[in-house]
């Protein structure tokens, strides 16, 4: 199939190449009279529809629905499910995110009855078995954090984020202290900025050095009794580990400030460093990201955040505890910031990561995260030569390239390159991100791969990085659209036919 794909786009675009059956809308397959089902003739005495329904209830035309048959129906809708691509039909390279395979086993026991066809205000003493799980759950988070204290609430990464924020508001507020600032290195996720200004904090933004860390030196001069919380992701999204973490965490405490820790790069360092023990106060998990559950569709997800004993008191309630052998949920927390979330958090993700982590084991997981980091590591130095990544010849869990030697001597910007592994059949990697980086590629492959698709996909980016730019500039040439205006369709998509 692949070599189909990348046999076929070396002609240019035509309309007969694309796939565009598949997207055409059903309404365009209407024929009248067309019929998917048949009914015998009922025997049984009808009422006329005069009798039933007073004339001005009634339509005067049908509505205007596809008359389609069921071969129709079925192809129409089967094709358009395999448009998407996704971490089961294509290798998935999309850094920041974690795009790994879900363990379909995970799914199984997510799915059985005894989880999935609870309902959510049944009485805790109906509920043991699921209290446990979560209560466990809680418990391992803490242990693989080093922060003993746990909320299952929060619904994803950027709300766990908003969550702390919100307990650290608490905190100063409670001790009596006014803090108006919230710093971030200038590579962090946008949805630091954004959760501290929802917390009602100002964003200071840190410099980066030219190793791609914290500058030190911009974060003393930034750093005064205003800020409550430094937050920062480590490892960054740069894809490095700052080992100054420990001494930046230091400097903060040292004016009362916390650190949060954006937690979404865990899948690096699971069982080989703790948040809790190199400073952070507080952060989340991405279980979606870092413990196997699927993205599906921008959600469900879930954003467990884990902080200090003594923020303990003012994360949101319920939690889950144990009183005399029996699991409950505990409303009676006189400092919590409440509740962020409906009923327990997002349980069907929860008891995915539960199964992940049980699988695993402490071995397991650090296994997980150094073929991760080996992976990522891998691909790194067989693509360097065409994209060279700035910041360092190793990496965590993933790298970020640059294009932008390619955009000045052929013309080719890491947008062409992303589009055109569609018809490679590879996910892009995540691009322009983080802004630090100009031309940006940032590539994740994860654990799950193997050294086979690895190279498969660093020989599609030496063809492509060989290629025409012409080519390029219209790619992707396989898919049924080629090059949406990137703005426009996430802000005014277009979801309804009409018929002119
Ligand atoms: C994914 C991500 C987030 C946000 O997490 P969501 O679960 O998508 O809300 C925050 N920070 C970083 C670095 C991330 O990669």
């Amino acid at each position: 199939m692949r070599l189909l794909l990348a046999q076929q786009s070396r002609y240019k675009a035509s309309t007969s190449m694309r796939n565009t059956r598949a997207t055409q809308p059903i309404f365009e397959l209407s024929k009248p009279g067309r019929r998917a089902t048949r009914f015998p003739d009922s025997d049984v005495p009808v009422r006329p529809i005069e009798e039933l329904l007073p004339e001005h209830c009634r339509a005067t035309t049908l509505p205007p629905l596809p008359e389609v048959t069921e071969p129709d129906v079925v192809r129409h809708f089967t094709n358009l499910s395999t448009l998407n691509m996704s971490v089961d039909t294509h290798f998935y390279p999309l850094g920041s995110c974690t795009m790994k395979h879900n363990p379909k086993r995970n799914e199984r026991l997510a799915n059985l009855p005894g989880i999935a066809n609870l309902h959510p205000y049944q009485p805790d003493d109906t509920v043991q078995g699921l209290l446990q799980l979560l209560h466990e759950l809680q418990d391992m988070f803490a242990e693989i954090s080093g922060l003993p204290a746990v909320s299952l609430q929060p619904a994803a990464g950027a709300h766990g984020e908003l969550t702390a924020l919100m307990v650290a508001a608490a905190y100063f507020d409670d001790i009596g202290e006014k803090r108006t600032k919230v710093l971030a290195p200038d590579s962090a996720h946008g949805t630091n900025p954004a959760s501290a200004s929802m917390a009602g904090f100002d964003t200071v933004t840190i410099k980066s050095d030219s190793r791609g860390l914290v500058d030190l030196a911009d974060l003393r001069s930034k750093l005064d009794d205003q800020v409550a919380v430094f937050m920062i992701t480590n490892p960054s999204t740069l894809g490095i580990f700052d080992d100054q973490v420990a001494e930046i965490a230091d400097l903060v405490h040292k004016e009362g400030g916390l650190i949060y820790l954006d937690g979404a790069n865990m899948n690096a360092i699971l069982g080989i460093a703790r948040p809790g023990d190199f400073g952070a106060d507080m952060m989340h998990y991405n279980p979606h990201k870092t413990f196997s559950g699927p993205h599906g569709g921008g959600g469900p997800g879930a954003g467990p955040i884990c902080v200090t004993e003594k923020l303990g008191p003012y994360l949101p309630s319920p939690v889950v505890c144990q009183r005399d052998g029996r699991f409950a949920l505990d409303y009676e927390r006189a400092k919590s910031i409440g509740r962020v979330r409906a009923f327990f958090g997002n349980v069907g993700v929860l008891v995915r990561a539960y199964c992940y982590i049980r699988t695993h084991g402490p071995d397991g997981l650090r296994r997980a995260s150094e073929q991760a980091v080996l992976n990522a590591n891998y691909l790194l130095s067989r693509v360097k030569h065409i994209l060279p990544v700035p910041h360092g010849d190793r990496c965590m869990h993933e790298f970020v390239a640059t294009a932008s030697e390619l955009k000045k001597t052929k013309g080719i910007s890491a947008m062409d390159i992303a589009k055109r592994l569609l018809d490679f059949g590879y996910h892009a990697p995540t691009v322009y991100f983080p802004l630090t980086v100009p031309e940006s590629m940032m590539i994740e492959p994860t654990e799950s791969e193997s050294k086979e698709t690895l190279d498969a996909f660093a020989e599609a980016l030496f063809r492509i990085t060989d290629e025409a730019a012409d080519l390029l500039h219209e790619a992707p040439h396989t898919t049924p659209i080629s090059r949406p205006n990137e703005v426009q369709a996430a802000r005014s998509p277009m979801l309804k036919w009409t018929s002119v």
